[in-house]
């Protein structure tokens, strides 16, 4: 499959290195605002190609996006200092609908695949200047946060986090809602399986594993300034399971009918991806509180996303 990324800082060019060397795409295209950003980051990435399997790189104008089966978008401005995040999001409102709209253009039938972020708001934006269905426009959301509660919870049970059915829901930020009573270690619940192994989820733990998914990207930003590595082999994960039409559970963020009583709202549940996008969703049982914040972060992404002009 032919893959394009818009976008061609930290977070395209990891998902572009990610794509690479695990063989996901036989072509990556490279776009950016910063043309020789783009060209920098393709050779730099193609340099890896000989060590892996065969897939073409390169950097290139929107036109070269045409017959891509998927587009990630990456593009987006930093923050200015003291500029507020309203403000940050109209900037970024305007990045999209530019990318958008050339990206529709030259690939009409591409699945959109967001990465900037806020990831709930800008999937939410891309979805509104598309036009395209929900089920094809799709946000990395809350991938990430599932993988690390995961594994944190396979690292604690001792199970390999492959075999831990587990996902954070809502926002893709300080909202998100760790959907601890439906986790299960194979098809057990996760209580049970921890009182068999004698490693009890005290209120302890369950806060050391709550702090370990939600403060994660804080806690990389204060070291080197951003996250991209993590993401982009999310993102790549991503395209993957589109391209072979896996079917398999991926936590993302796309327009939902209906979550915890919210309507119309834009965020990560669990849901089946295949080579159409979205094929379904799954709503795990949720306890009472559980509930209730889901629902409170569904109701600030919809505040969010009300109040955007468009
Ligand atoms: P991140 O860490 O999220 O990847 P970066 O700032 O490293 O952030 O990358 C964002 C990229 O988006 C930059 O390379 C920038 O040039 C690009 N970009 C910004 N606006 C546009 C646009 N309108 N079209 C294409 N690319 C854009």
């Amino acid at each position: 499959m032919k893959v394009g990324i818009v976008g061609a800082g930290m977070v395209g060019s990891a998902a572009g290195s990610a794509l690479a060397l695990r063989g996901v795409a036989s072509q990556i295209v490279l776009v950016d605002r910063n043309a020789a950003l783009a060209v920098a980051q393709a050779e730099d990435i193609a340099h890896g190609v000989p060590f892996g399997p065969a897939v073409s790189v390169c950097a290139g104008d929107y036109a070269d996006l045409e017959g891509a089966g998927v587009v990630i978008i990456a593009a987006g401005v930093a923050q200015k200092p003291g500029e507020s995040r309203l403000s940050l999001l109209s900037r970024n409102v305007a990045v999209f609908a530019d990318v958008v709209a050339a990206v529709r253009t030259a690939a009409p039938d591409a699945i959109l695949l967001v990465a900037s972020n806020p990831v709930d708001v800008m999937t939410e934006v891309a979805t509104r200047l598309s036009g395209l269905p929900s089920a094809r426009v799709i946000g990395s959301g809350t991938i990430l946060d599932t993988a690390r509660f995961r594994s944190l919870l396979g690292r604690h049970l001792g199970i390999a986090p492959q075999s831990i059915h587990a996902y954070v829901m809502g926002e893709h930020g300080d909202s998100e809602v760790l959907a601890w009573s439906a986790a299960r270690a194979g098809s057990v619940s996760i209580a049970a399986f921890a009182a068999q192994v004698g490693a009890a989820i005290t209120d302890d733990v369950r806060a050391q594993i709550d702090a370990g998914v939600r403060r994660a990207a804080y806690r990389i930003i204060e070291g080197k300034g951003a996250t991209w590595y993590g993401i982009g082999a999310g993102l790549a994960r991503i395209v993957q399971v589109i391209a072979g039409d896996q079917r398999a559970v991926l936590s993302v963020s796309i327009r939902t009918p209906e979550v915890a009583g919210v309507r119309d709202v834009t965020l990560s549940v669990p849901r089946i991806v295949g080579a159409r996008g979205v094929e379904a969703d799954l709503f795990p049982d949720l306890s009472p509180p559980e509930m209730q914040a889901l629902a409170r972060s569904a109701t600030i992404l919809q505040e969010t996303t009300a109040a955007l002009a468009l």
